[in-house]
């Protein structure tokens, strides 16, 4: 079931996107050569504490940090911990906060140092790609729009689209329905309507759309060990057009 939020509960997911953002961009000037994954993770968690609100993740499924930290080929999910980021390298912060019931969920990949040109090509595609997405989160148009908007973005590049992984609804739960898949056909899918919330987040791989789960459980990497890159946001349906909840 779809839930649809009124105009007080989407000012608390407002609010929550708001602290999510500022989490993801506390972790983000985080990231440099040195730095563990661990320590990014340890900052994201206090700040959001000190915002009065609870990381959406901590716990959730059992998982055992605030935000997940994937480095390189880690797609989604990766466990902070004492991997040190080194010159090059591509790190993927996926974080969410939950305030007065209400979750935001957003992610974005950053470069350590200078990166290859085509890590950063796959970071622009990728980035690219969430705004076609959110472009098409219109009242009316159906969730394969957003699906399909994404996937068009993404095939001049023949990048690898994840799909074993795909968006959600997300509010009083972090993920609800529908799922927001990142490809698809255009006019399929559940009616987008005011009132609706969803995460949109594509995740894409230099090579391959394959992936594999690692025996922790949790760390998903891609099959060919190419880099991967993951951009969200959390959107909110309204009158107006899409509204990205999770800004700064
Ligand atoms: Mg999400």
């Amino acid at each position: 079931m779809i839930v649809l939020k009124n105009s007080s509960e989407l000012a608390l997911m407002r609010i929550a996107g708001r602290i999510s953002a500022q989490a993801l961009q506390v972790g983000g000037e985080m990231v440099r050569p040195g730095v563990t994954t661990r320590q990014i993770n340890q900052k994201i968690h206090n700040f959001i504490l000190s915002q009065d609100a609870i990381p959406s993740f901590l716990g959730y499924g059992g998982f055992p940090a605030s935000a997940c930290i994937s480095v390189n080929d880690t797609v989604i999910h990766g466990i902070p911990g004492d991997e040190v980021i080194e010159e090059g390298d591509i790190v993927s912060i996926d974080v969410g906060a939950v305030y007065k019931g209400f979750h935001g969920d957003n992610a974005a990949t950053f470069p350590a140092g200078k990166i290859s040109p085509e890590a950063q090509k796959l970071l622009d595609a990728t980035r690219e790609s969430l705004y076609k997405g959110i472009e098409a989160a219109v009242n009316g148009n159906r969730v394969g729009d957003i699906s399909a908007a994404v996937e068009r973005s993404i095939e001049p590049y023949g990048f690898g689209i994840v799909r074993k992984f795909v968006g959600h609804g997300v509010g009083k739960e972090m993920h609800e329905s529908p799922e927001v898949p990142n490809y698809g056909v255009p006019g399929r899918g559940p009616r987008l309507a005011v009132g609706m919330t969803i995460a949109i987040e594509p995740m894409i791989n230099l090579g391959t759309h394959d992936v594999k789960i690692l025996s922790d459980g949790w760390t998903v990497k891609t099959a060919d060990n190419s880099l991967s890159a993951h951009f969200e946001h959390s959107v909110a349906i309204t009158e107006n057009g899409p509204v990205i909840l999770t800004k700064l």
